[in-house]
């Protein structure tokens, strides 16, 4: 990891710069996603091995200083905050930093959401709406409950099927994201898209991607997402839309559901050129591109001094090193993942 401290050495110390962040190559940064742990009641087989090792809790930022960390981005343009993991419903007393953020919309914020895989969803639904959310992601990648137990390894859909039906309930606006895998749920895609649709919900598919160590070979299950679309393009009418969500999903209509289906396809289609994110860990690791491994320390800035002008520097510093794209090759030399930390360090 490159160290910025030598920058912040050099900053000059006041709260003044808070200047927007724009990278080198002209894209503004105004979506920051927080992983607020990386722990996860669930090990999802392309996401996890079974036998995770967790960082230490002594590791962890408090809310207290996550919540300052995600203020300095909001000072510096960040309008919209995803909450995300790991888990982040299973992060201790995680609804003080909703509540807190939730104070600044209207204010500098846009939106503040969260990606769940839905398991403590119906205990928190209201909350969350409450604090100022009003679109979520959960995660579900099958209807069947003995699938859904295997590719979490130990997740019970029911609950998570409450969790939704507490959402909506709570007038949280969801949509469904499904990673597609070759021989697990590519048949299942009808099925989930007109569970979706026929909710009110939109649903995306991601490809899978080569990040972190897990128990197999994720190269079996890849499923470009050019032959799901060509596959589903036999029984539906898929229209291409310009919708939006700030994401880089790309978004059809079906006309036989009359819902809105996203394909997330970072392999298949490079979607950097319209980047406008970087991503906190809950170490206070900044990654400027989710496919790439360097990474900047801001925990260091934040814990340097109550003046922000530290941490700002820190910030613009790590903008400087905004790659153009990300490098997710899979490294078959050594058979391994071009980005060896799991995409619940960073967050999805
Ligand atoms: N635990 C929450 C959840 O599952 O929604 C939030 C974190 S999870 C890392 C965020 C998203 O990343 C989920 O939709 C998950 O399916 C997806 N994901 C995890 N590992 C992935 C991988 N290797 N490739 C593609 N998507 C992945
Ligand atoms: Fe947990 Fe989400 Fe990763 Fe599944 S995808 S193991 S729910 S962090």
């Amino acid at each position: 990891m490159n160290s910025n401290i030598g920058s912040i050495g050099r900053a000059t110390p006041i709260d003044a710069d808070a200047a927007p962040m724009i990278d080198p190559f002209g894209r503004a940064v105004t979506y920051l996603r927080v992983s607020v742990t990386d722990r996860c009641d669930f090990r999802c087989t392309y996401c996890m091995a079974e036998n995770m090792t967790f960082l230490p809790k002594k590791d962890l930022l408090t809310l207290e200083e996550l919540n300052r960390l995600c203020s300095a981005f909001i000072a510096k343009g960040v309008r919209k905050i995803r909450l995300t993991g790991g888990e982040p419903l299973v992060r201790k007393n995680i609804m003080f930093l909703f509540r807190e953020l939730g104070k600044q919309i209207g204010s500098g914020l846009d939106e503040l959401t969260v990606t769940t895989n839905g398991s403590q969803l119906a205990r928190h639904a209201e909350e969350l709406y409450d604090c100022g959310v009003r679109r979520i992601n959960v995660s579900l990648d099958t209807l069947d409950p003995d699938k859904f137990r295997a590719i979490t390894r130990w997740g019970d859909l029911a609950k998570v099927m409450e969790g939704i039906d507490a959402a909506q309930r709570a007038g949280l606006k969801i949509k469904l994201n499904a990673v597609a895998l070759k021989g697990f749920n590519e048949a299942e895609i009808p099925d989930l898209m007109r569970f979706a649709h026929g909710r009110g919900m939109d649903l995306t598919v991601i490809e899978t991607m080569p990040m972190g160590e897990i128990d197999e070979d994720r190269t079996d299950k890849y499923l470009p997402l050019s032959k799901l679309r060509a596959d589903l393009e036999r029984d539906f009418t898929l229209t291409d839309i310009p919708y939006k969500t700030g994401g880089p999903a790309r978004y059809v209509e079906v006309s036989e559901t009359g819902g809105r289906l996203g394909f997330i396809t970072p392999l298949t289609h490079n979607f950097c050129e319209s980047c406008n994110r970087v991503r906190l860990t809950c170490t206070g690791t900044l990654y400027m591109c989710l496919g790439q491994n360097d990474a900047a320390d801001l925990r260091t800035a934040l814990r340097a001094s109550e003046d922000n002008g530290f941490l700002h520097a820190a910030i613009d510093e790590a903008i400087t090193r905004k790659p153009k794209g990300h490098d997710f090759i899979i490294d078959r030399t050594h058979n391994r993942p071009a980005v060896a930390r799991h995409m619940s360090v960073t967050g999805g």
